[in-house]
């Protein structure tokens, strides 16, 4: 058995990306389950349900097993025992990861906003016809990722992608589709502070400093007005518990395309140095910023170098 499995904390691309990679494998032969290493989050329980499709079984070990990975493609962000997988394949559109194979691998990897764009290509190259529901949920995959095709991730392949699959799907408002989806994504009711940083964190070795970064994208940025404070406290804590040197948690407008940086760091020169900013009262506003990948990573790691 081969499983199909994305990244922790999954998001939409993880969890459509398994269910399609699945598919498409079984549909060519190899038996494959789609499998997941956390919980279906709000938005991706929306696209499931308004296309009928069952979730990845969860699955939090991985010894021995045929894994393929899809939407990353490094350790840090897969099961603990990642390691003693056999990683027989990656479809992703990250930054190279340093996994190690002991034989050759299958590897689709494209500097595309979304890996179901890839998959969609994927599907292409087998020559196997997609469900509609399937398309469906991929086409949300991609709108999730992409932020609409606003955010600078997003390329020509994923607009053309997309628009194959809402063809398949018979969707024909794909904007509107796009914007119920993140409302859905922007429900911040009943959530802790502290689940709400880890909502969708990620983790980063930036040149031996432990950093951590959060985002949330919303429709309104007003709406962590009146929990921005517990929002900062929560973060310093999870920074301190968890040992790391720098947190931050980007609250995106994709409305007013920009972000507000909230920071809990023992390297704030390296912070406002890599953006040219201050930080005042924990946090900092960038325009434009929409993506973690493109747009804050790479201005950050660089300055961690000693
Ligand atoms: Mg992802
Ligand atoms: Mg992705
Ligand atoms: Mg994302």
């Amino acid at each position: 058995m081969r499983y199909i499995c994305g990244h922790k904390t999954p998001d939409s691309d993880s969890i459509v990306g398994a269910i399609a990679l699945s598919y498409l494998f079984n549909q060519i032969g190899i038996k494959s389950q789609a499998v997941r290493t956390g919980e279906v989050n709000t938005e991706s329980r929306f696209i499931l349900d308004r296309f009928k499709l069952d979730e990845p079984v969860f699955k939090d070990s991985f010894a021995q097993c045929d894994t393929y990975l899809v939407d990353f493609n490094n350790y840090e962000e897969g099961a603990d025992d990642l390691k003693l997988a056999n990683i027989v394949g990656i479809a992703d559109h990250h930054k190279m990861g340093g996994i190690q194979t002991s034989s050759p691998i299958d590897i689709w990897i494209r500097a595309v906003g979304c890996s179901n764009t890839i998959i969609k290509e994927m599907f292409d190259y087998y020559k196997v016809v997609i469900p509609a529901n399937l398309a469906g949920a991929m086409c949300c995959a991609i709108l999730s990722d992409t932020v609409i095709f606003r955010s600078p991730t997003s390329t020509k392949a994923d607009t053309k992608a997309c628009k194959k699959l809402a063809k398949l799907a018979d969707i024909n408002k794909l904007k509107k589709l796009g914007l119920k989806m993140f409302k859905k994504k922007s429900d911040i009711k009943g959530a802790t502070a502290h689940e709400l940083i880890v909502r969708d964190f990620k983790l980063f070795d930036m040149y031996g400093a432990k950093v951590g970064i959060g985002h949330l994208e919303v429709i309104d940025i007003k709406i962590f007005k009146k929990i921005k404070e517990n929002l900062k406290t929560a973060l310093q804590k999870h920074k301190t518990a968890e040992n790391f040197d720098t947190c931050l948690l980007i609250l995106t407008d994709i409305t007013a395309m920009g972000s507000v940086v909230l920071v809990a760091t023992d390297s704030k020169d390296i912070i406002e140095k890599s953006w040219d900013i201050k930080v005042v009262d924990g946090e900092f506003w960038l325009d434009g910023c929409l993506s973690r990948k493109k747009q804050i990573v790479p201005f950050l790691e660089p300055n961690f170098k000693k």
